[in-house]
């Protein structure tokens, strides 16, 4: 499922260019266009699912490949070992600015407590 007017979706088929790290069948990591860290890329699906709240548990193993690339790709960035943030915003209180399901892997520096 793809959307035209998802600028993600067309990322994830190639039509609007990206620096993509890494990309499968079902996901696609790609560097992301305004940094908030030193490292900062973003893990989507494939699939257009417009929010975090739209997943069901059919997207399960999805949800887990996402979370496996990011940490792929964390580790060749080489910010494995001092760590990370990862973050999902989910619709209108959540921050989120584009409805295609994305996941934020921001490292480098000291990211800080959150309470
Ligand atoms: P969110 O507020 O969680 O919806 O975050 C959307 C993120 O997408 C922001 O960090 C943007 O910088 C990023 N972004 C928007 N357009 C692009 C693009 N064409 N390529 C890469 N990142 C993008
Ligand atoms: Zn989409």
């Amino acid at each position: 499922m793809t959307k035209d007017d998802c600028i993600f979706c067309q990322i994830a088929s190639g039509h609007i260019q990206a620096t993509v790290l890494y990309q499968d069948d079902d996901v696609v990591a790609f560097e992301d266009l305004h940094p908030q860290a030193p490292v900062h890329f973003l893990v989507i699906p494939k699939k257009h699912i417009a929010t975090l709240d739209d997943v069901t548990a059919d997207d399960s193993d999805l949800l887990g490949k996402m979370l496996f690339a990011a940490t792929e790709v964390a580790r060749e960035k080489g910010i494995g070992a001092t760590g990370y943030r990862q973050v999902i915003n989910c619709r209108a209180s959540g921050g989120q600015v584009v409805f295609h399901l994305h996941l934020h892997i921001m490292g480098g520096r000291d990211m800080g407590a959150m309470g």
